[in-house]
């Protein structure tokens, strides 16, 4: 081991040791860039307006995305892509439309409130939304039927362009695996040690967790599959 290379183990033990972050910092941005060389941009989130990519996070729950994009070309066919038209239909219609998402009678539930929300906040225009602070708008959502964090956070980060950084169990399970979260820690630990150790960028944000996802579907499963994985070598782990 080189000097260099046993003295940043040092500095990484220290800091972790201490709750710091300044040893994650380094590998969550070393992490971050092999994952950006190694996969390439994700260009997420996969929608083409802020009222489909707001649909898409509540349908995405406990399901894949092929099945989403179904539920969605339902909606689209029905002319029922928009939050104030879901807010209007009929439970029948709705749960038929989304019913490749699967859970489609909870989704109708959570779909509608969701639209119902942002019909009652914005007219249905997340752009009305701009000046609403972030931590306030996320309050709010998390108020809303069936929204969790994870949820919350993706249309904020996604549709809303607000800086927050989205985890889910993909990002718990690569961060507890190369020591960069402990077992203890939870969705807001994990926030806030991701957000703390980053950039403050959106465009960041919302890149990062397209590849931990990626690297999740295609590595980091429950069993990992850490041979050929690109964050299988020492310099991406807190403890060797
Ligand atoms: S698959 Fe192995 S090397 Fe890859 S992120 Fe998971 S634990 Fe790390």
């Amino acid at each position: 081991m080189t000097v260099i290379r046993a003295y940043e183990l040092f500095v990484t033990f220290v800091v972790i040791k201490g709750k710091g972050v300044a040893l994650a910092l380094h590998a969550i941005e070393r992490i971050y860039q092999r994952l950006y060389e190694f996969f390439g941009a994700q260009r997420w989130w996969p929608g083409e307006t802020v009222e489909e990519i707001i649909i898409g996070a509540v349908l995405t729950q406990n399901t894949n995305w092929e099945n989403v994009e179904r539920a969605i070309d339902n909606l689209k066919e029905a002319h029922a892509l928009s939050l104030k038209k879901i807010a209007t239909l009929s439970a029948e219609k709705l749960s038929a439309l989304i019913r490749p998402s699967g859970y489609f009678n909870v989704k109708e539930k959570r779909l509608r409130a969701v639209a119902e929300y942002f019909v009652r906040r914005c007219n249905g225009d997340p752009s009305r939304l701009k000046g609403i602070p972030t931590c306030r708008l996320r309050k709010e959502l998390l108020g809303v039927y069936g929204v969790g964090r994870e949820t919350a956070d993706s249309i904020l980060l996604y549709a809303l362009g607000r800086r927050i950084f989205v985890v889910d169990a993909y990002t718990m399970r690569m961060g507890r695996r190369h020591g960069l979260l402990s077992e203890k820690d939870d969705y807001e630990d994990a926030r806030r040690v991701f957000e703390s150790s980053l950039k403050k960028s959106v465009r960041l944000y919302n890149e990062y967790h397209a590849l931990i996802v990626r690297l999740g579907k295609e590595y980091c499963k429950p069993h990992s599959h850490c041979d050929g994985c690109p964050l299988n070598a020492p310099e991406f782990y807190i403890h060797g």
